[in-house]
């Protein structure tokens, strides 16, 4: 089970200038493999990578001071070439209702600037759930129309220790247990997909996050969901679709000229096929968009057949200069009760955070 250090105080940084730093320099990312290698370069015992490990992934403690069953000579060797992780603190903003957006900075390398990235903190108090929504890139180059990240361009790909250490902060700042992950804050994770196999392998074997609470949301990268069915992975794949037909979907995805509504329901049912696990169908409900009734009828007939699960996603406001707005209570009830006719199982997201912007697509580094 995981026990999470206490949080600690949060420090403004002075510095003006980013340092130069090389992506190897920290532990976090490492499999206890690597670990074990690296003890082995550094005339370590072998015992050494194991208590690492469990510093690192299960106690996610960030300060080598504390890990206190490390030789102090061993820890100042560490410490002098190796970060604990690559992410730090820039803010931690809560809402009203418990959730918490955290905005970190990624270290600059010789080949990229360092960059800010979300990850949101959300408590399911009903049933005592605490989920962490997570980056995978800087922005998107998918561009959704409905989304903030979508409007800040593709800026990079994280690396597997940021993708990682995203987790591994937000249960060593909050100290509480976080069971679930989602990959739903900025970026397409399927366009960064060695990264994002890669991170949930160790979010999963060394953080011991079960790989079934583990869901990645695609826009419907289509060659991508078959090697994802290829991956042996228990995840939850979720599938943003947002519209049943080409002309609605191509109107609010652009990705849907690339890969169209017929394509990505292929994709999809060789997904499940292979995999025999259901898959989550999201719909974000734009009012006087998709949220017909014809819409509804059209989306319940798409899924005959396909063992999935429909989450239904009232629109959350980006700014004035979108034009979308979120349709009426009834409107949503109407479509969720019409595509039930069809055997769905439908739910409407429980919006989180959407004071502090940090609800689906809401996630723009606003702190900037
Ligand atoms: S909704 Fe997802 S895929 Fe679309 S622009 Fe936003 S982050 Fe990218």
């Amino acid at each position: 089970m995981t026990s999470c250090a206490p949080p600690p105080v949060l420090e403004s940084s002075t510095a003006t200038v980013d340092p130069i730093v090389k992506p190897a320099q920290f532990l976090v990312g490492k499999t206890a493999d690597e670990l074990k290698a690296l003890m082995k370069e550094l005339g370590q015992p072998a015992f050494r990578a194991e208590q690492l490990h469990q510093w690192l992934y299960v106690k996610c403690e960030r300060d080598y001071d504390k890990m206190t069953n490390l030789a102090k000579g061993f820890k100042e060797v560490l410490a002098a070439q190796y970060g604990v992780g690559p992410l730090s603190v820039v803010a931690d903003q809560q809402s009203a209702d418990g959730t918490r957006k955290f905005l970190f900075k990624t270290p600059a390398t010789e080949k990229k600037p360092s960059q800010n990235i979300e990850s949101v903190l959300m408590h399911f108090r009903d049933r005592d759930v605490r989920s962490v929504c997570i980056s995978s890139q800087v922005g998107c180059a998918v561009d959704c129309s409905f989304c903030a990240t979508g409007k800040m361009g593709f800026k990079q790909n994280l690396t597997v220790a940021e993708i990682v250490d995203q987790y591994l902060l937000a249960q060593h700042l909050s100290g509480e247990e976080v069971r679930n992950i989602v990959f739903m804050g900025q970026g397409e994770p399927l366009l960064n997909y060695d990264n994002v196999v890669q991170a949930i392998r160790i979010l999963n074997q060394s953080a011991e996050v079960g790989i079934r609470h583990i869901t990645v949301s695609t826009s419907g990268i289509v060659p991508k969901i078959y090697q994802l069915a290829e991956e042996n992975m228990q995840i939850v794949l979720a599938v943003s679709l947002h519209a049943p037909d080409d002309e609605t979907r191509s109107r609010i995805m652009p990705i849907n000229t690339k890969w169209p509504v017929a394509d990505l329901m292929e994709a999809v049912h060789a997904y499940v096929a292979k995999t025999k696990r259901r898959v989550t169908i999201e719909y974000v409900m734009l009012k006087g968009v998709n949220d017909s009734q014809a819409h509804a009828h059209d989306l319940g007939r798409l899924l005959k057949g396909l063992k999935c699960n429909v989450n239904l996603i009232p629109y959350n406001p980006i700014g004035d200069e979108y034009d979308f707005e979120r349709p009426s209570n009834e409107v949503i009830v109407r479509f969720l009760d019409t595509v039930m006719t069809y055997g769905k199982k439908v739910t409407v997201r429980l919006e989180r955070g959407v004071d502090i912007a940090a609800a689906c697509g809401q996630l723009a580094n606003q702190y900037q």
